[in-house]
């Protein structure tokens, strides 16, 4: 299982983004997006994020 955003706690803040090590994440309109099929499951976007926004 890839990681999964919250869209409703996301604020948005991209802390995220620059945290994955593949660049899975992107900012889209507002909310952290992350493609499933390059997450490696590392678990850094967890720890960035700072509303807990992300789940693995
Ligand atoms: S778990 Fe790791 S690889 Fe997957 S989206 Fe988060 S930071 Fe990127
Ligand atoms: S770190 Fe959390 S709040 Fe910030 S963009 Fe990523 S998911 Fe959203």
């Amino acid at each position: 299982m890839a990681a999964k955003v919250n869209v409703d706690t996301c604020v948005g803040c991209g802390a995220c983004e620059g945290a994955c090590p593949v660049e899975a994440i992107t900012l889209e309109d507002g909310k952290s997006k992350i493609d499933e099929s390059k997450c490696v499951e590392c678990g850094s976007c967890v720890s960035a994020c700072p509303v807990e926004a992300i789940s693995l």
